[in-house]
């Protein structure tokens, strides 16, 4: 161990490489020093732990594409061949590009955000959006913010802080990254009363449990899981029925948000925001970039008196949309009052995908790779993924590679961390399988994928070569 110490070359050593020399070109000083330094840190450690020091030519490539990195911000471009349409990992909904557009010209220059061009006088930023969803949820008022956990806390701090909200057993979930219902609850400054059991809940449990300083009773959708088998839960519209003969509103947050009929694509029946408001919930609360196929936002809908008080609400500034996504969301609104969200859409457009189409891709994708591959065009299932459609799935077909041959067994990992300047790759790993799903490459990324496949294919060659 002594010798591998012996064997870390100095600060100045390294410095004087002509591959370091190199980056000094590129960044300052200091920045590469520290990189040198910290790197160096890491190489002692792992001689700690028994590993020897690396050669020199191999520090200085290390160095050189760290180096590279610094330049470059690590948020990049992923070609998803997972199948999952909405991957919160990855950022969820791909946006069409008139959103993209109207996103682009929101961030290059200046907009009338919130300014009345008619009368030259300060206005709303809610009014580009808030007559387009009005219509088409059917909604008296709606107010985007920054996300759907935002809509839910900043509801619940407006309406109920103080007070008490009624939420079953069954709904008091977690979502996923941190949105626990409970915990938004504690946080709005309202008393979460849960009523029921794991999985039964009955309408005369909400009435049991109302009190005067009974807020709301809340529905929240089960986004990511389902309860089968023995189950009860009352309808959104006898929750309402209730509510109303004791004048308490009720609040759904839905999630996706969705405003389509996902039943007419095969997928089981995810509650849309029209339902909800014809079932008379007093405000509903959805994603922008689950269902909606937008960008990232939160959506609060339903009575005017309601929606106003939560415009008010302090809090309402802190979690308020930015610019450029409210030109997105206000584009792709846009696509649902045309009527062609399907078509333009582009998580509507992969969940419509037929199966014919989706085989035709994955077999162009296997004739590509080198007959040494041995990739397999095989049936499989797509998934909505994001908090919608728990359970649900959509028949697709998949390029299908066996991991469990020499050089294979790392193709994944290859393939997430490809060379700098290609599109890394997610698919999906089943039974010792590497599966890709064209349903969620979009058309134009095929070439940028089979390039990094086969790149990616070929160092499993080199790595093979040396294994034997
Ligand atoms: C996804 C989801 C949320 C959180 O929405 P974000 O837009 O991710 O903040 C809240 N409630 C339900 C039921 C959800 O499915």
């Amino acid at each position: 161990m002594q010798n591998a110490y012996r064997a870390v070359p100095s600060v100045d050593k390294l410095l004087g490489q002509q591959g370091i020399k190199r980056l000094e070109g590129e960044h300052s000083r200091p920045a590469v020093l520290q990189l040198v330094r910290s790197y160096l840190d890491e190489v002692r450690s792992a001689i700690d732990r028994g590993a020897a020091c690396p050669a020199l030519e191999d520090m200085v490539r290390e160095l050189s594409r760290r180096g590279e990195e610094l330049g470059r911000s690590s948020l990049q471009r992923v070609i998803n061949a997972s199948g999952v349409v909405l991957h919160t990992n990855l950022g969820r909904a791909p946006l069409s590009r008139d959103a993209i557009a109207a996103m682009r010209a929101a961030a290059q220059g200046y907009t009338n955000l919130e300014l009345d061009l008619e009368s030259g006088k300060r206005s709303s930023r809610q009014v580009h959006v808030e007559s387009l969803l009005c219509r088409l949820t059917t909604a008296e008022a709606a107010l985007a913010v920054n996300n759907n956990a935002a809509a839910v806390l900043l509801a619940l701090a407006a309406l109920a802080r103080g007070k008490e909200v009624i939420v079953s057993r069954g709904q008091a979930v977690e979502i996923g990254g941190g949105f626990r219902i409970p915990e938004v609850m504690r946080q709005s400054g309202a008393r979460l009363v849960e009523v029921g059991t794991t999985n039964r809940t009955y309408l005369s449990d909400y009435e049991q449990a109302i009190t005067p300083r009974t807020a709301a009773l809340l529905r929240v959708h089960s986004s990511n899981f389902r309860v089968v088998g023995f189950t009860a839960s009352p309808a959104l519209a006898e929750l309402v029925r209730l509510g109303n003969e004791r004048g308490i509103p009720v609040l759904d947050d839905l999630g996706s948000g969705c405003l389509l009929d996902t039943a007419r694509f095969g997928l089981e029946h995810e509650p849309t925001v029209q339902e909800s408001m014809a079932d008379g919930a007093a405000l509903a609360f959805l994603s922008g970039d689950k269902l909606l196929g937008g960008p990232q936002a939160g959506i609060i809908a339903g009575r005017s008196v309601l929606v106003e008080k939560a415009r008010r609400h302090p809090l309402a500034r802190a979690v308020r949309i930015d610019k450029v996504a409210l030109a997105g969301l206000a584009a792709t609104l846009l696509h649902y009052a045309r009527g062609e969200a399907e078509s333009k859409v582009p998580v509507w457009q992969m969940i419509s995908l037929g199966p014919d189409d989706i085989k035709a891709r994955a077999e162009a994708w296997a004739r590509a790779l080198p007959a040494s591959a041995g990739a397999e065009v095989v049936a499989g299932e797509s998934v909505a993924g994001g908090g919608s459609l728990p359970g649900g799935t959509l028949p697709t077909w998949l390029v299908a590679v066996r991991l469990g041959r020499p050089g294979f067994k790392d193709l994944p990992q290859r393939l997430r961390r490809p060379r700098l300047g290609a599109a890394p790759i997610l698919g999906r790993v089943e039974r010792n399988m590497l599966l890709l799903d064209p349903r969620t490459v979009l058309t134009d990324e095929d070439d940028a994928l089979l390039e990094s496949l086969r790149e990616a294919l070929a160092e499993r060659e080199d790595a093979a070569g040396k294994e034997v």
